[in-house]
């Protein structure tokens, strides 16, 4: 049975922290009458703070399913506002040297090796922004970027040093391709400088991400959110003068249906979600105009996941890294999905849990798998980098599912080969009716020029169309 709901002036599709920012610049800028409309039946979406593990007081620990920490400082607005609202305490920056590599032999490499080949490798991180900023026509992947300076960079050493620096390439590549987000065989080398890198490191928040998206809603009235309503039909028909309003349908739990109606819809779900409405032909009717579908068919979205492993007392005395033998580009991520496992790590203040870090196809396989041989995998990996048999299974094993997971179907967005800076800005274009009114309106991270596929720029894009809105209302004065 389907009923109307309310007119509002702003509906926010998803509770994500764009779709929370948005409804908060919002609120703030006057605009008041604003709902967000969220299917799950809890706020942050990619943002995912679970308790899980404990503290060594015994206390019960956390761990992040999502996002982890916020990249750069300088004038990255998660921070800002992580900082103003006391969340940033005790301080703690991410030490990425910390750990020691490990072969499938069992082996420790050479830790002061494999810290010069981070120096270095982080120089040709940085290496990669020349293309686009400096407007090199380039047709090379990230990968065979990173092929050609590692083995260049590695050729000086004597050979006893290079069989331990490739192996350590190896750990990096897999590392680099979870923080872009897929195989760097499908990402666009010519693009990837126009990814803005934030100066200051990375920062944990102690208490979890998922209290920055926490604060944005204290002054939201209780039914400004509302839990468990599935977007189902946006009817954005402006195809005559004086159309109505946007029709957004939705089905709560339970079954029942409910159209709202607004003079405005900023969505805010994710790249994965906007490429299935087009495969499908759902969700917007009439569907998306060319351009913008094209755009979302063209951008790349990316698969990873982490593997969260908890032990009654720790084995280990500091994060495990694999250096997995062979070619990058050869494992194949179905048979050998394990082997884009790229670190054991130890998790900050749950001194008996490690999280290991998949990418890629194989971050989707191994969602699908069942959870006992995962965490047999996951064992037998140990043992055999660890070289100890006694390495004792896991007494418990959490996993996030964000490939199959039907509200993110993926992790973040990435330039792959056939897409452009301008699938982002089509992308964030707002649909606008024949008055030149914004009527649906595009935010969250793929949207973003500069900071996609993070929380920071998720959180911008929710403030610019908030910014827009407002903008619209001051020039017209409606
Ligand atoms: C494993 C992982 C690690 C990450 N690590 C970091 C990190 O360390 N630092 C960092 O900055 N970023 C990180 N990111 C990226 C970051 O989490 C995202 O870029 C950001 O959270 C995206 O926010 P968003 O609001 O754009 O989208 P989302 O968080 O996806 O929000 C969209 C919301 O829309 C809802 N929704 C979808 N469809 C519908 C519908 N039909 N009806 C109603 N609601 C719907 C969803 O449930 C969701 O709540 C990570 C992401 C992942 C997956």
């Amino acid at each position: 049975m389907s009923t109307s709901g309310p007119h509002h002036k702003v509906l926010v599709l998803g509770a994500g922290i764009a779709g929370v920012t948005s409804a908060h610049y919002l609120k703030e800028n006057g605009i008041t009458d604003v709902i967000v409309l969220e299917a799950s039946q809890r706020i942050g979406g990619r943002i995912h703070t679970v308790e899980f593990g404990k503290k060594a007081s015994g206390e019960k620990a956390i761990v992040e399913l999502g996002a982890n920490w916020i990249h750069g400082r300088a004038h990255n607005p998660v921070y800002k506002w992580a900082l103003e609202k006391g969340l940033l305490e005790p301080f703690v920056l991410l030490d990425r040297m910390e750990g020691h590599y490990y072969t499938e032999e069992g082996k420790r490499l050479n830790k002061e090796l494999g810290n010069k080949l981070w120096e270095k490798f982080l120089t040709f991180e940085e290496e990669t922004g020349i293309y686009f900023d400096q407007n090199i026509q380039t047709s090379s992947t990230i990968a065979d970027f990173f092929r050609e300076r590692l083995d260049a960079y590695i050729a000086q050493f004597p050979p006893e040093d290079g069989v331990e620096l490739r192996l350590m390439a190896n750990t990096m590549l897999n590392y680099l391709g979870f923080h872009i987000g897929d195989n760097l065989n499908l990402m666009s080398l010519q693009y990837d400088g126009s990814y803005e890198d934030i100066p200051g490191g990375d920062v944990k928040i102690p208490r979890g991400f998922s209290e920055v998206v926490k604060t944005f809603t204290n002054n939201f009235d209780v039914d400004t959110v509302k839990l468990g309503t599935t977007v189902t039909h946006i009817d954005w028909d402006q195809s005559k003068q004086g159309s109505g309003p946007v029709k957004v349908c939705c089905s709560l739990i339970g079954g029942e249906q409910i159209i709202y109606t607004c003079d405005h819809l900023i969505v805010t779900c994710s790249l994965g979600v906007l490429k299935k409405a087009v495969e499908d032909n759902s969700l917007f009717k009439p569907q998306l105009p060319v351009d913008k579908q094209m755009s979302i068919n063209k951008m790349g979205f990316g698969k990873v996941n982490k593997i969260f492993l908890y032990y009654d007392k720790p084995f280990w005395k500091s994060s495990v890294k694999l250096a997995w033998s062979g070619e990058y580009s050869n494992v194949d991520e179905k048979s050998e999905w394990y082997k884009r496992i790229f670190s054991f790590d130890v998790v900050m203040d749950n001194p008996t849990v490690l999280v290991a870090w998949i990418s890629s196809s194989a971050a989707l396989h191994m969602e699908q798998l069942p959870e006992a041989e995962v965490s047999k995998s996951c064992t037998t990996i140990l043992r055999q980098f660890l070289n100890n048999p006694d390495v004792p299974e896991p007494t418990s094993i959490l996993r996030s599912s964000w490939c199959c997971n039907p509200l993110t179907l993926g992790s973040y967005s990435y330039f792959n080969m056939d897409s452009t800076p301008s699938d982002i800005t089509t992308l964030s274009e707002p649909l606008y009716n024949m008055d030149g009114k914004p009527i649906v309106l595009f935010a969250g991270e793929a949207t973003h020029p500069r900071w996609n596929s993070t929380t920071h720029g998720a959180l911008d894009s929710g403030k610019r169309e908030a910014d827009r809105l407002t903008k619209y209302y001051k020039s017209s004065e409606k």
